[in-house]
């Protein structure tokens, strides 16, 4: 027993040694992972806290998005606003107003080092306000109607479609008081889901001007204050910082509350209640369905009369309750930003909300984004031919011709696949034999009928099969 004790506790001490080495390593990964560390040693990184980027696979989404945008702001005549994403904090506090959740929670603000205060951008209209004081728009033929694409920051907390840095469309009307703009803003909003392929509902209210509003704030509050004890936390703090954001309350503990609560619609005096019928009328004439919503009040101060969201149609699911855009008339901020006072209104689409839309009302019909058509898909067989493609792929590029090509795939059969998996009309094949003619054959997809063209000729018998113009030669 002694001698095998003997053999066998080096044997043992060397385990121990080699588990405690391996522990050591480990840990140290361990530590090192936690601090952000790879296998080679250095630190990756990861995103912020709320922050996305976004990939090449949706922009499937991405581009139509942009494309209905602009087309929608040509048709309807909106000129295009860039504005800087750093602003003077000043703006958006009195804008936006002190009390909502955007300024006392969700702003990311710092001093700049000349000590001034900024703020990164949360939203759009303050800032296209400024522009309009700032550039002097006001002396140009009103209506003045700009509109923006761009990130918006907010730290609020996040969750599915709740994002810190987000982007939005969205479009302002200036110097335009009468009902007619809020029912086009409502139809612009409209006209871009419906450009994507996805219903959406618009709910729709009014709150009037301040002094209405003032007035039904102490009805509200008064009603409020004797259901106290039912609601919750948020609703209390609501009570006293900013109580039209009651009725936004989504707590299923306040909804009985909320359902009791008195409706602003009866607070509304006779010019503000025209203006919101007229809304109104222009939709039912325009065809665009509404619901009524007397508990929508937006979270943004500067509202008055027409207030709007749009909603996925379909929604229901986690993030979907929340709208998808939303805008409306303010009348009074270009004056309370220091300019004449301009009857205005807009309305901003939030974009990550859309794709999440988009997605979950693609999933559930089976259906998929429309791809971008392509004319015709370039193949090859062998390095050379690979050669003159490359040079083809440029020129049929600038000549207005959409294309296709993988220059990774080698065999025929493989890329006349992916072209009729990309439903091009057209493919253009290049073997040895190709090359050393200086032809080009050219495949109707959908009839497998071959044509064999003059290299020189490929763009013009092309563009004449794709019907891009006449050609009479
Ligand atoms: P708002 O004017 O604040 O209602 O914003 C207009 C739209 O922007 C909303 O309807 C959302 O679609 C979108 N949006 C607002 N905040 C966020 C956020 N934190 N993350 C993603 N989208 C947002």
């Amino acid at each position: 027993m002694a001698k095998k004790d003997k053999k066998i506790k080096p044997k043992k001490m060397e385990i121990k040694k080699s588990v405690k080495a391996v522990k050591t390593v480990a840990k140290e990964k361990v530590v090192k992972e936690k601090e952000g560390a790879t296998e080679r040693g250095k630190k990756s990184f990861s995103l912020l806290r709320g922050m996305h980027d976004i990939l090449p696979k949706d922009e499937k989404y991405w581009k139509p998005m942009f494309a209905s945008a602009q087309n929608i702001a040509a048709h309807f005549q909106f000129g295009r606003l860039e504005t800087p994403i750093l602003e003077e904090l000043g703006l958006f506090v009195r804008a936006v107003g002190k009390g909502t959740d955007v300024v006392d929670k969700e702003m990311y603000t710092f001093e700049d080092k000349d000590g001034t205060k900024v703020c990164m951008r949360p939203e759009l209209t303050a800032a296209a306000a400024r522009a309009y004081i700032m550039h002097g728009f006001s002396n140009l033929p009103q209506p003045v109607k700009l509109w923006y694409w761009g990130p918006m920051f907010r730290h609020d907390r996040p969750q599915a479609g709740r994002y810190r840095q987000f982007h939005q469309a969205g479009y302002e009307i200036f110097g335009q008081a009468d009902s007619a703009a809020d029912a086009e803003l409502i139809l612009v909003g409209v006209n871009f889901f419906r450009d994507l392929g996805l219903p959406v509902e618009v709910k729709i209210n009014s709150i009037g001007t301040p002094a209405e509003r003032a007035n039904y704030k102490n009805e509200l509050v008064n009603y409020y204050r004797s259901k106290r004890s039912y609601l919750c936390e948020e609703c209390r703090n609501r009570l006293v910082k900013n109580p039209m954001r009651l009725l936004d309350c989504k707590e299923e503990r306040c909804q009985p509350v909320k359902e009791e609560a008195p409706q602003i619609i009866n607070w509304l005096g006779a010019d503000s209640k025209n203006h919101f019928m007229k809304v109104l009328e222009y939709l039912d004439e325009l065809g665009v369905p509404y619901q009524l919503d007397n508990t929508l009040v937006r979270g943004l101060n500067y509202y008055t009369h027409t207030v709007f969201e749009f909603y996925a149609a379909e929604g229901g699911e986690e993030g979907q309750q929340s709208a998808l855009g939303g805008g409306g008339r303010y009348d009074l901020l270009v004056e309370e930003l220091g300019g004449r006072p301009t009857p205005a209104a807009g309305m901003a689409i939030g974009l990550e909300r859309t794709v999440l839309a988009l997605k979950q009302y693609n999933d559930k019909n089976n259906r998929e984004m429309p791809k971008t058509p392509v004319d015709a898909f370039i193949a090859q067989l062998g390095e050379e031919a690979r050669r003159v493609t490359l040079k083809m792929v440029d020129q049929l590029r600038n000549s207005d011709i959409k294309i296709s090509f993988n220059f990774f795939k080698t065999s025929l059969k493989t890329q006349l696949e992916l072209a009729d998996a990309i439903k091009a009309p057209f493919a253009v094949i290049i073997g040895q034999k190709e090359v050393q003619d200086g032809t080009a054959i050219i495949r109707d997809m959908e009839s497998g009928i071959q044509e064999i063209v003059d290299q020189k000729k490929l763009i013009t018998v092309l563009k004449r099969k794709l019907g891009k113009f006449d050609d009479k030669r």
